[in-house]
């Protein structure tokens, strides 16, 4: 007999979850992967991150094995994706789904007219000593790492350069951005998984930070799961604890990297 209780669903709440290790990767899956912390190890600056020479034609390999059902999801500009991973050349969405390529030559953009604001900042912002400005195009992110004591300062800035644009702004790992207001990762999973090949399967999403959290409440929305990459508050079901031990997951056997199974939970 039905109660009409409704059950709460832990892995909505939230709240920090215990590491799970997730279950091999299915051949039936569609693979949406953040970039940075993920597949690779953060940087002070975005340019100085190093990439495996193995993970490109893995990468390659995977793709094809998925039967082309995987995408990189990032907050990167596809170039700067593209320049990363080559030779290799995947379906992905950039700069936070704001531009989505969902097979080669079929690229859709989402623009926003974000006219003096990179100005703006580079103004306010002096000196940008250890600060990196990054104009995406469809949005600015600006870095500090190297300066986090400016965090509140930058915050302030962007505040007000994006006053009277559709644009919102979020915050990463020491990063700030403005992009167009509604585009997420979520919204990029959710057109990828709206086109073949990528509908039809079972959508996992990997990342390791806020912005990610989007993008995994979309798979586990469409009866997939998220994968959570290293500590912090996260509605995925799975969790790894960073970009070696996500390697481990993607490419059992081929890649140099820590196994899951070699993780302490
Ligand atoms: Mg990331």
């Amino acid at each position: 007999m039905k109660t009409g209780r409704k059950l709460q669903d832990p892995i909505c709440s939230n709240h920090p979850i215990p590491a799970m290790r997730p279950p091999p990767l299915s051949s039936r899956a569609s693979l949406f992967l953040d970039f940075d912390g993920t597949l690779v190890d953060l940087a002070a600056r975005p340019d100085l991150v190093v990439v495996p020479d193995e993970l490109p034609a893995l990468l390659q390999k995977l793709h094809m094995s998925l039967d082309g059902a995987l995408a990189l999801v990032s907050g990167r500009a596809l170039e700067s994706l593209d320049a990363l991973i080559a030779p290799a050349y995947l379906p992905a969405a950039g700069v936070h789904g704001a531009v989505l390529r969902t097979a080669p030559g079929h690229t859709s953009t989402s623009m926003h007219a974000l006219g003096d604001i990179a100005d703006c900042l580079y103004q306010r912002l002096q000196p940008l000593t250890n600060l990196v400005i990054e104009d995406k195009g469809a949005a600015i992110a600006v870095h500090y790492r190297g300066a986090p004591q400016r965090a509140p300062e930058i915050e302030a800035a962007m505040r007000c350069a994006l006053n009277g644009h559709s644009l919102e702004m979020i915050s990463g790992k020491f990063v700030f951005e403005l992009r167009p207001r509604g585009i997420n990762k979520g919204t990029a999973v959710g057109a990828l998984m709206a086109t073949a090949p990528f509908s039809g399967r079972l959508p996992i999403f990997v990342g390791d930070d806020t912005t990610d959290e989007d993008g995994i409440a979309v798979a586990q929305a469409l009866g997939g799961f998220g994968i959570k990459v290293g500590e912090g508050r996260s509605a995925a079901r799975y969790r790894l604890p960073d970009p070696a031990a996500v390697r481990g997951w993607l490419f059992p056997g081929d890649f140099p990297g820590r196994l899951p199974s070699e993780e302490t939970p």
